[in-house]
């Protein structure tokens, strides 16, 4: 380690009564997994152990039934039957040498309880905010009492699970404890309203009867939001947020602090693009307390997380996202092997998961929610089981890693492509505006690609069935992508839209090679209602055309909602002028005019309409694929064929 020069963040750092053995902290992230899947979320939380990190966290815990985050997958320490599902994470983590923290939740009118069907509560009687239109009611001086204590007895059973560290919890707009703290959610008159002192006294009553309880065997972390980026109408780091760390500076035994809510706390590189981008808000707090301070900000350079622990803004470097996407990232800068570093893209494709409540996944990391079932670790994958060839035609995501991970193999890979770049849809995605870190999928994997020296790269290089017969390769793994279709048909129609010959029909590829040709306002018109015509629409329109949005959605983008964007997108598309009108079909073209039918009513308005751009569904290319399984049927040839990625 002398020869490092990041051995500074190999450090220990004490937290309490406990030490971790370096700065790299896991800070709490979701992962859809929770109590639903206990085995799965402790195998992946143990190969973070294992890449190097010194502290790996739960996401949210809840601590009691009036706390129910169904139908998302959270932990649950409601009581003792949970300790054993949660010794299985504490276990296997140790079994690696780090340590084992678990956010501590209730999140008061934040939770719908609809498992539990107790009814929600918070500082005020107030409306539920999240999923479900309910009422909360208003926590009287007894259920405050209870909470406390409900919290005390989940802090003792987190330590019997085995946990290091225990967190108060009041962040994200997620936490009671923070929405006593916000005075818009706390309009109480006793001594837990009013002045900040007041709103601060339920916090400050965890934290002391936390620290207690168990702060002999366990840190206790406070995770606290500075800022809630509203300006003067929420929290700010200068007012409020500041003083809160004054008041309880040497209250807890770690600082983890962020911005609130979730959808600041992990801004997309779409609208994020910095590094470090926290550390304006969060980086007073080292100077009030003596205690360290653990921040975030989408982290995956290892000299900038020098430059924080040297300057002193941070003493642990927090990642949720960064150790998704190498759960190895330790490891590799203690080893100096940087370059193998998988950088998170920042999509929040992990966050779409823990939305739709099925196990994380990540686009930069392929085994992320698959080591339990499947045994998965993105460092280590079994060795190749015979010396024959393997032939991988298309380079876009899939073919690129599905190439890296058969050259880890040992196999002998031949790596086709019909384009004089390798990237696919990566490339073009990433060269519209917000999407340049998308690159890295492309670049991270080309990178280790070139270093091999069992890979040969073909690039011009479109390959037929014959072709590939003279190849003489016989096991064949076919990422022939896909393309955009023009005719309209999307999720809202399965015929073609009638009259596309009247007007100029763009696919998204064709449209931003076309600007100097698009003739009057450009209709994008989004039928997939993913993200890409959001991010066409943005793009063209800073290239200075004139956009109107059509959408059968009754918002631009909906998907997005998932990864935490779309009202990002929406309000992008406001600022920059372009037109939006939802909750319209296109039924047909006529005369250069775009009929319009309403969704809902049926009801028929016109647009005049000479260019359109199609994002509505793709067309997969298997071409090549058909024809090789019509050879292989025919015995002509007896291949081993996959058709992987958005081939199929
Ligand atoms: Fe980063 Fe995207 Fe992976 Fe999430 S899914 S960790 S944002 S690369």
């Amino acid at each position: 380690m002398n020869n490092n020069p990041y051995s500074q963040l190999f450090e220990s750092v004490q937290i309490g009564p406990v030490v971790t053995k370096n700065r790299f902290y896991q800070v709490p992230h979701c992962c859809g997994m929770g109590h639903l899947r206990p085995r799965a979320h402790a195998a992946m939380r143990a190969v973070k152990a294992k890449g190097g990190w010194g502290v790996v966290s739960t996401e949210e815990a809840e601590i009691h039934p009036s706390s129910d985050l169904a139908p998302y997958a959270e932990q649950r320490v409601w009581d003792k039957k949970d300790i054993p599902a949660l010794k299985l994470m504490t276990d296997a983590v140790h079994e690696h040498g780090a340590l084992a923290a678990i956010e501590l939740t209730h999140s008061g009118h934040n939770s719908t309880n609809l498992f539990s069907r107790i009814p929600a509560m918070s500082p005020n009687a107030q409306a539920v905010n999240f999923l479900y239109p309910k009422q909360a009611r208003r926590m009287t001086k007894k259920d405050i009492s209870d909470f406390r204590a409900w919290h005390r007895r989940a802090a003792l059973n987190a330590r019997d699970a085995g946990f290091d560290i225990v967190y108060v919890y009041a962040g994200h707009g997620m936490s009671v404890a923070q929405q006593f703290i916000l005075p818009d959610m706390n309009n109480r008159t006793d001594e837990y309203g009013g002045s900040l002192e007041n709103r601060l006294r339920l916090t400050r009553e965890l934290l002391e009867e936390t620290k207690e309880a168990i702060g002999d065997s366990c840190g206790i972390a406070f995770r606290f939001a500075v800022d809630e980026l509203k300006g003067k109408d929420g929290m700010q780091f200068e007012e409020e947020g500041r003083a809160v760390v004054e008041l309880l500076a040497e209250h807890p035994d770690l600082w983890d602090v962020n911005v609130s809510d979730w959808s600041n706390d992990s801004q997309t590189s779409r609208f994020q693009t910095e590094e470090a981008y926290q550390m304006p808000y969060v980086g007073f707090v080292k100077s009030i307390t003596t205690k360290p301070v653990v921040g975030v900000g989408r982290l995956t350079s290892p000299d900038l997380m020098l430059k924080l622990v040297k300057q002193g803004t941070l003493d642990l470097i927090g990642a949720a996202r960064p150790s998704i996407a190498d759960p190895y990232l330790p490891n590799k800068i203690k080893e100096q092997k940087t370059d193998q570093i998988k950088e998170c893209i920042g999509c929040n494709i992990c966050v779409s998961s823990d939305n739709f409540s099925v196990p994380i996944r990540c686009t930069q990391n392929p085994t992320m929610g698959e080591e339990w079932r499947r045994g998965w670790d993105p460092e280590n994958i079994k060795p190749n089981v015979t010396d024959q060839k393997v032939l991988v035609v298309g380079s876009g995501p899939s073919g690129l890693e599905c190439t890296v991970q058969l050259a880890r193999r040992g196999y002998q890979v031949t790596l086709a492509e019909a384009q004089n770049n390798l990237g696919g849809r990566v490339l073009f995605e990433s060269s519209l505006k917000g999407l340049s870190n998308w690159k890295r999928v492309v670049d991270n994997r080309t990178h280790e690609i070139l270093q091999k020296n069992n890979v040969e790269v073909y690039k011009d290089s479109r390959l037929t069935a014959e072709l590939i017969g003279e190849l003489g390769i016989n096991n064949i793994f076919l990422a022939t992508g896909s393309s955009w279709r023009k005719d309209g048909i999307g999720r809202s129609r399965r015929s073609p839209i009638q009259g596309l010959g009247g007007i100029s029909v763009y696919s998204p590829e064709e449209v931003v090679q076309s600007l100097e040709d698009i003739n009057g306002p450009l209709v994008v018109y989004d039928d997939e209602q993913g993200y890409l015509a959001g991010v066409i629409a943005d793009h063209l329109s800073s290239e200075k055309v004139e956009i109107i949005f059509v959408t059968p959605a009754s918002v631009v983008s909906p998907w997005t909602d998932s990864t935490l964007e779309q009202k990002r997108v929406q309000a992008s598309l406001i600022n920059s002028g372009v037109k939006i009108i939802c909750n319209q079909s296109i039924k047909k073209i006529e005369n250069k005019t775009a009929v319009l039918e309403c969704v809902f009513s049926g009801s028929i308005t016109k647009l005049p309409c000479e260019s359109i751009v199609m994002v509505t569904e793709r067309i997969s290319d298997t071409a090549l694929y058909d024809s090789l399984i019509q050879n292989n049927f025919d015995g002509k040839t007896s291949y081993n064929i996959k058709i992987i990625g958005d081939a199929p």
